[in-house]
């Protein structure tokens, strides 16, 4: 499903963030990026999206050299969240899950019956959250929107930044549980960086555990735990 093959980002004042890079990522598979910070998790991800341009090598979506794709539409096929979601302040939770399906251009009631849909699905009941606006929620909820957000367009992909990083630990571990049950039933492709061995392991299939620009073990939670 995402293939990087040999995959090298220097920026241009000389940093190597990211130095020949090759993994592979299957349909349905959730796998998670540790590692300290500045070793080059985000940048790994943001290759993906096309939000930087790797220097070398290629990375393919589905067989398909994502260079050559229209950085629009491959978007569209990948949901992204960040660590602290930007939502529109003076929309509210409903209006912002529906953003993406406005987008889309599909009709008003559609949209606004899909994004009660899927804020069902992130554990926010819409008669109750709806017809809030962001600063009336709490900052895991808030996360919860960006994640339902991010699934609006149903796309096969998500990337994930650090989602639960800024919320506290209590809360991030309810966060992760619903993520999991979310997957079960969604199964999308993810990528998942965090700096949390433990949010590693319990979240991934298998995990990417980076040193200083590369990945020093591509593994199963197990094995991972069991290395020396
Ligand atoms: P991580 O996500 O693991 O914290 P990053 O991918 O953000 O790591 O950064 C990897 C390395 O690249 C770090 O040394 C960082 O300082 C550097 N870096 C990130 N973005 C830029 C940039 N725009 N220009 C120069 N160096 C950068
Ligand atoms: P979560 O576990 O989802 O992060 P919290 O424990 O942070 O939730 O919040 C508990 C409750 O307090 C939630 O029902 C939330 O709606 C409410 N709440 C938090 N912040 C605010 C706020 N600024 N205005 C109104 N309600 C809030």
């Amino acid at each position: 499903m995402i293939r990087f093959e040999h995959v090298t980002k220097r920026y241009a004042d000389g940093t190597t963030a990211v130095d020949d890079l090759s993994f592979e990522v299957a349909e349905g598979e959730l796998v998670t990026l540790v590692g300290p910070s500045g070793c080059g998790k985000t940048t790994t991800m943001k290759m993906v999206n096309r939000l930087i341009e790797p220097t070398g090598g290629r990375i393919l979506l589905d067989g398909q050299d994502i260079a050559e794709a229209d950085p629009v539409k491959l978007r569209r096929r990948i949901g992204y969240v960040i660590q602290q979601v930007g939502l529109f302040p003076h929309r509210t939770v409903l209006e912002n899950t529906a953003t993406v399906p406005h987008l889309l251009g599909w009709q008003r009631k559609r949209a606004r019956a899909r994004a009660a849909e899927l804020l069902d699905l992130v554990g926010l009941d819409p008669s109750v959250y709806g017809d809030r606006y962001p600063d009336q929620l709490s900052g895991g909820q808030r996360q919860r929107v960006g994640v339902a957000r991010a699934l609006a367009a149903d796309p096969p992909v998500l990337l994930m930044d650090e989602p639960f990083g800024a919320v506290d630990p209590v809360v991030r571990e309810h966060l992760q549980t619903e993520f999991l049950r979310l997957q079960s039933q969604v199964r999308k492709t993810v990528l998942f960086v965090t700096h949390d061995i433990e949010e590693a392991v319990r979240l991934g299939d298998r995990i990417a555990v980076y040193g200083s620009g590369r990945i020093e073990q591509f593994d199963t939670p197990a094995t991972v735990l069991g290395a020396p």
